[in-house]
């Protein structure tokens, strides 16, 4: 279906639609062709139709956060795109200790709503990229903590319309990893944080912002870690093991501050990333009988020549 099909399906949808957007401008490692259609829902209703649309015509849909983690391939993608960084995005406390933050809330805008508010809890999240939708479905964290420790419940979308309440029990998570149901999108979350001491709470947060500025190559454009941890190891050590910091195709390279992190020196493109993703699978297979797993998600067509 073309992107002027898709726009004249979708035009009783309220919020802004952009056709034949590239997807670098919607993405951290700045890569990525173009997708058919991108809508910003304004509310429920919206994102509604949209889903009733899609199952109606068969089109593809996909829930972008704030595109931190994932590699869109050169050839881009068909079908639908929403974001609900517009509609979807108010942070505030319900009562006492509890955060209600829409997915579409960038994770720093809560980050810094515990801070200003002296709850305690969400440290741990300090720097890291994204939307609070985005941190839920990724179980995003570090070692100091993850989502999994704050979530009481999540409000979703299924897949065909209900809005639901799913308690923190209902939801298994995991390293990087959640099981919300799939088609299903993220709409809010409540979580659970603590009354605490605004300095100590800035305090920490300092102290975590400097580890990230030492061990990650923040000037560069990337997509976080590339690989999930083994169990026991760090997939940046096997990398550099392997011989491959600094090792590049094109302009997409391993980073010599993180290994694990590629990083887009300026021009590179999906494929460039996929055949580096590639080699080092192969060489740290080679080297340790270790298979690394990706950790961003790959999505999109590729190009006719490839
Ligand atoms: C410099 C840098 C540092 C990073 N550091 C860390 C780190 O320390 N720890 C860490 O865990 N991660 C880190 N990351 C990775 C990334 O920031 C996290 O995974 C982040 O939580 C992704 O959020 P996002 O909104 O960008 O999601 P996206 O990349 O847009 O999407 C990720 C997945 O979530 C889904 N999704 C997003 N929103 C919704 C929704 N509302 N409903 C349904 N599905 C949805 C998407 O469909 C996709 O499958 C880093 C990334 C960068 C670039």
């Amino acid at each position: 279906m073309r992107s002027e099909e898709l726009k004249v399906i979708f035009e009783d949808v309220q919020g802004e639609k952009r056709l034949k957007e590239s997807m670098r401008n919607y993405t951290s490692f700045h890569i990525g062709g173009a997708v058919d259609l991108l809508i910003f829902p304004e509310g429920t209703d919206d994102l509604r139709k949209i889903l009733y649309l899609c199952n109606k015509y068969k089109i593809p849909l996909f829930v972008l956060g704030f595109g931190t983690n994932i590699l869109v391939k050169d050839g881009g993608i068909r079908g639908v795109i929403v974001s609900l960084d517009k509609g979807f995005s108010e942070v505030r406390v319900v009562e006492g200790e509890t955060v209600t933050a829409g997915a579409g809330a960038g994770l720093q805008t809560m980050v810094g709503f515990a801070l200003k508010n002296e709850l305690s809890g969400m440290e741990f999240a300090v720097g890291i990229p994204g939307s609070v939708g985005g941190a839920l479905v990724m179980n995003a964290g570090t070692e100091d903590g993850e989502m999994e420790d704050v979530v009481q419940e999540v409000r979703i979308m299924t897949s065909d319309g209900e809005i639901k309440t799913l308690k923190k029990g209902d939801i298994k998570f995991s390293y990087r990893y959640s099981n919300f149901p799939a088609g299903s999108i993220l709409l809010e979350t409540d979580t659970l944080l603590k009354k605490g001491n605004g300095k100590n709470i800035k305090r920490e947060m300092e102290l975590f912002i400097h580890k990230r500025r030492l061990k990650q190559p923040l000037s560069f454009n990337s997509a976080g870690s590339v690989f999930k941890n083994p169990p026991g190891d760090f997939a940046g050590r096997l990398i550099e093991s392997a011989g491959l910091k600094g090792f590049h195709v094109g302009d997409a390279m391993l980073s010599y501050v993180h290994a694990n992190f590629i990083i887009n020196r300026g021009n590179a493109t999906a494929r460039d990333v996929l055949r580096l993703i590639e080699i080092v699978k192969e060489k740290v297979f080679t080297k340790t009988g270790i298979s690394l797993e990706e950790e961003i998600k790959i999505i999109g067509e590729d190009t006719e020549n490839n």
